[in-house]
C-alpha cells in the first residue's frame, strides 16, 4: 500500500453512495493486484462516497473501465475519471476535503477540523505530507479499532512497535492510549520525517522514537524488545517475510496487529504466522481489507 500511495501517479475516481461504494470496492480489491493498485473509499464532506483507485504504474484504462463495468455496471464505468496527480500533494489535497475519521474512541482529523473534535475522543491530527496514513483507509481504521480493543482489555505493561509508520498515525494512537514508549519505523525517509512532525503536532514526541529501518534486525529495535504490542500495516508480501523476526520481538502474551491485507490473503498470512506460536485473537474486516490480531502464546504448543 505504502509503496503505492505516496508515489501514485494515476488515480481513477467514482462518486457513489455508501453501500454501493463498499460493495464495488470489495469486488475491485479482490480482482486487482494489491501490490499495484490500492482501492479506497471514504465519506467526503458532501456525504458522497468517492471510490478511488491509486495505481503504482499507469494503468491500462480500457481494462480498468471493463473491470468497473463488470463490478458496477456500464454507467459507472463510463463515469470513471482518470487523472494524474503530482506525487507531492495528493495525500494532502485529499485530506482537505475529508471528514474526520472515527475509529472507536479514536478520531483522525486534519488541521481544518481541529476545533471540532469532542474532548472525550482521542484525537490524532495528521498532516499527511508525503506519507500514507490519513486514517481513511480500511486497513488503518482496522488497526485503530484493534488497538482500541487491546487497550480496553488488560493495559499492556510494555511499549509498542509500529512497523511501517507512514504518517505516524498508529504510533500516535498507541502512545496516546497506552501512555507507554512507542518505537516507530519506516523504510521511507519521507515518512519518518512526516511522522516526527506529526508526533510533535500531537504532543507525544517524548513518547515516540521514529527511525528509518529496512528490516527488524536493527539494533534500535532489538534493544527495545520485547514489545507488548507490534503494529504492522504493510501488505502481504513483507508481512509474510517478517513473520519469524516479528514474533521474536513480541513478549509472551503480547499482541501483533497485522493489516494491509485483502480478505482473500488472510489464510496466507495466518499460514505464515501461526506456526511461530501465535493464536488468532480477533479479525476486523473493513471495506475489503482485514486486520488480524494475533496473540503470542505464553508457552509453545508441543
Ligand atoms: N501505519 C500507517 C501507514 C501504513 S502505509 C497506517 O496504518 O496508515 C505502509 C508504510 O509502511 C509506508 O509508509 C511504507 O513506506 C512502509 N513500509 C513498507 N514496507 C516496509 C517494511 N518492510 N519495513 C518498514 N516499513 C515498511
Amino acid at each position: 500500500m505504502s509503496d503505492v500511495s505516496p508515489s501514485a501517479a494515476r488515480v481513477a475516481c467514482l462518486a457513489l453512495d455508501t453501500l454501493e461504494a463498499r460493495r464495488i470496492a470489495d469486488v475491485l480489491a479482490e480482482s486487482l493486484d494489491p501490490e499495484a493498485v490500492v482501492v479506497s473509499t471514504f465519506e467526503a464532506s458532501d456525504g458522497c462516497w468517492p471510490l478511488t483507485l491509486h495505481f503504482r504504474e499507469p494503468p491500462d484504462e480500457a481494462n480498468i473501465r471493463e473491470l468497473v463495468a463488470l463490478a458496477a455496471g456500464t454507467a459507472h464505468a463510463d463515469a470513471l475519471t482518470f487523472e494524474t496527480l503530482a506525487p507531492t500533494d495528493w495525500v494532502k489535497t485529499s485530506l482537505e476535503g475529508l471528514k474526520p475519521v472515527d475509529a472507536g474512541r479514536f478520531v483522525v482529523f486534519g488541521a481544518h477540523d481541529r476545533t471540532r473534535i469532542a474532548v472525550n475522543r482521542v484525537g490524532i491530527e495528521i498532516e499527511a505530507g508525503l506519507a500514507f496514513g490519513t486514517g481513511h483507509h480500511g486497513s488503518t481504521r482496522g488497526c485503530l479499532l484493534a488497538l482500541e480493543r487491546i487497550v480496553k482489555g488488560r493495559r499492556p505493561a510494555r511499549g509498542a512497535l509500529d512497523i511501517g509508520t507512514g504518517t505516524g498515525v498508529l504510533a500516535i494512537a498507541a502512545a496516546k492510549s497506552l501512555r507507554k514508549p512507542v518505537l516507530a519505523t519506516d523504510i521511507d525517509l519521507r515518512a519518518v520525517r512526516t511522522a516526527r512532525d506529526n508526533a510533535r503536532l500531537n504532543r507525544v514526541a517524548g513518547l515516540i522514537e521514529i527511525t528509518r529501518a529496512a528490516n527488524l534486525g536493527v539494533r534500535r529495535i532489538r534493544m527495545r524488545a520485547p514489545f507488548a504490542l507490534v503494529l504492522a500495516n504493510i501488505l502481504l508480501a513483507p508481512l509474510r517475510q517478517l513473520a519469524g523476526p516479528m514474533t521474536r520481538l513480541v513478549a509472551p502474551g503480547g499482541h501483533i496487529v497485522l493489516s494491509g491485507l485483502l480478505r482473500a490473503q488472510e489464510t496466507a498470512v495466518l499460514g505464515a504466522y501461526l506456526p511461530h506460536g501465535l493464536a488468532l485473537a480477533r479479525r476486523v474486516p473493513l471495506e475489503g481489507w482485514v486486520t488480524l490480531v494475533l496473540t503470542r502464546r505464553t508457552r509453545r504448543r508441543l
